[in-house]
């Protein structure tokens, strides 16, 4: 199951870490190896009463950009913001409220995350209680005076943070791989889905979607779950009398935006229409993994060149998601149908993945080896100071460069095409983030990130 992550936040030195190894009870940073968790981050696991959680420090959050603190620790922070299900922020109860404290309140207060205030290093419980209702004033609710150093008060805290966790049911939905099949009339969606669950099996139950008459159907295979999205959309015209013409196109796209894989399900013998176009760009777009299922394959008669000659035309005129594996199947006959739940497994797996600062750093340097960033006429040339995951689903790279305008296209495409290369990602989108830094910050932020 996924566990939720609880962030805690602060300024350096109010005793995050003490906080951290006396919630999760540990002393050892276990450093987490799954998807969805970011390795440059340290995750702890932790518990109180039933529930499991994962605490992750997140560095010294400072906002003044004069100090020696930097942009990427504020990066990280945010990253780590952005995945948990609960913050707690953290403040010396001896030094009282200070200028960044409320600084960090008021960037916490921006967000929808639930936030706690810890009040650290109030040992003695009398005056803790007065150390701690001076932060009252940060505008973030009732302060708990704690002692990372000796646990006092750290259960109230932890009795309260539980509350904000999400329950149970709701952690396991998010372990679904939520799949849509989209496609034209009659490119043979019924009969995949049909073959789909045949092969699933133990169909858990059929559930409602989101909107009125969308109902998800939820299979079990291998222990993974698999939400089906909108199955009522896919039967649909078989109740309805719909003209020939009639693309729910709404609907689609409605699927498309619930999914973590779409499965672009293309005739084999009409070939990819500007309708099939319209679906893979808007998959792009949603930044959603995409399988391309070519159906129909028995119905086309084959010499030796023709599923290479196929492929290739599938694929320019689906060049949106150029980056999609694409399987060659027959509802029909079964053929290679069940070799699609792998297909989604792996998209699946690389749409959430997350890589590593060092590695991201790796393939930036030798692509800039192999190929130097653009210099303009006037002599300026790009520069690219260091680069970090900031979100998957699909995974999203933050490259810091001097001036984004200095990098065209061919160059920008060039090094996504280096991080293919080096990384794979197959089946989902990347999404590269170029950002301008001004220099002198910056370089400081490369000198910070070769210690992250
Ligand atoms: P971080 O930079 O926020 O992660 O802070 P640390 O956990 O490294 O702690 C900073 C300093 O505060 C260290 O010298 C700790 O020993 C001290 N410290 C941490 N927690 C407590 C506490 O509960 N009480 C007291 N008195 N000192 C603490
Ligand atoms: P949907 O409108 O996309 O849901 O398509 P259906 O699953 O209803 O299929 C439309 C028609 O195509 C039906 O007559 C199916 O029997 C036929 N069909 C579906 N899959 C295949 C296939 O792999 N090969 C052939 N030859 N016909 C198929």
């Amino acid at each position: 199951m996924v566990l939720p992550v609880v962030a805690i936040i602060g300024r350096p030195n109010v005793g995050k870490s003490t906080l951290v190894n006396r919630l999760a009870g540990v002393n050892e940073a276990i450093v987490h190896d799954e998807p969805g968790v970011t390795r440059d981050r340290t995750y702890k696991p932790a518990f109180w009463q039933d529930r499991d959680f994962l605490v992750v420090d997140t560095g010294g959050l400072v906002f003044d950009d004069d100090t020696e603190f930097l942009p990427l620790i504020r990066e990280q922070a945010m990253a780590a913001l952005a995945e948990a299900s609960a913050a707690i922020m953290v403040v010396d109860g001896q030094d009282g409220v200070t200028n960044s404290d409320e600084e960090i309140a008021t960037w916490l207060r921006q967000h929808s995350v639930p936030v706690l205030i810890a009040v650290n290093k109030c040992e003695s419980p009398d005056k803790g209680l007065m150390q701690a209702a001076e932060f009252w004033s940060l505008g973030l609710g009732e302060p708990f005076p704690v002692s990372g150093i000796h646990g006092n008060g750290t259960g109230d805290l932890l009795d309260q943070l539980i509350t904000h966790l999400p329950p149970i049911s709701e952690l396991e939905e998010l372990d679904e791989i939520r799949v849509a099949i989209v496609g034209r009339p009659n490119v043979g969606k019924s009969s995949l889905l049909n073959a789909f669950v045949g092969e699933a099996r133990a169909i858990v139950s059929p559930i409602s979607g989101t909107t009125r008459d969308a109902i998800d159907m939820v299979v079990e295979r291998d222990g993974k779950r698999y939400r089906l999205i909108d199955t009522a959309g896919i039967r649909k015209k078989k109740q309805v009398e719909y003209g020939p013409e009639f693309f729910g196109i709404n609907r689609a796209f409605k699927a498309i935006r619930r999914a973590n894989v779409v499965l672009l399900v293309i005739d084999a013998v009409d070939g990819v229409t500007e309708q099939d176009q319209k679906l893979a760009g808007r998959i792009a777009e949603e930044g959603r993994a995409c399988v391309v299922v070519v159906n129909k394959w028995d119905g086309v008669e084959k010499d030796s060149y023709t599923i290479y000659d196929h492929e290739q035309k599938t694929r320019d005129r689906l060049y949106f998601v150029e980056w999609a594996e694409m399987i060659y199947v027959s509802a029909l006959t079964g053929q290679r149908v069940p070799k699609i739940l792998e297909l989604v497994d792996r998209a699946a797996e690389q749409h959430q993945r997350r890589v590593s600062t060092s590695v991201i750093n790796e393939v930036l340097e030798d692509a800039a080896r192999w190929h130097s960033p653009p210099t303009t006429r006037q002599g300026r040339q790009g520069r690219i100071y260091y680069g970090t995951q900031v979100t998957s689903q699909p995974p999203s790279i933050a490259l810091f460069v001097n001036d984004p305008k200095l990098f065209g296209n061919n160059y920008q495409r060039y090094i996504e095409r280096k991080f293919r290369e080096s990384l794979g990602f197959a089946g989902t989108p990347v999404r590269l983030l170029w950002r301008g830094k001004k220099m002198r910050e910056m370089e400081r932020g490369s000198n910070r990130a070769t210690r992250v």
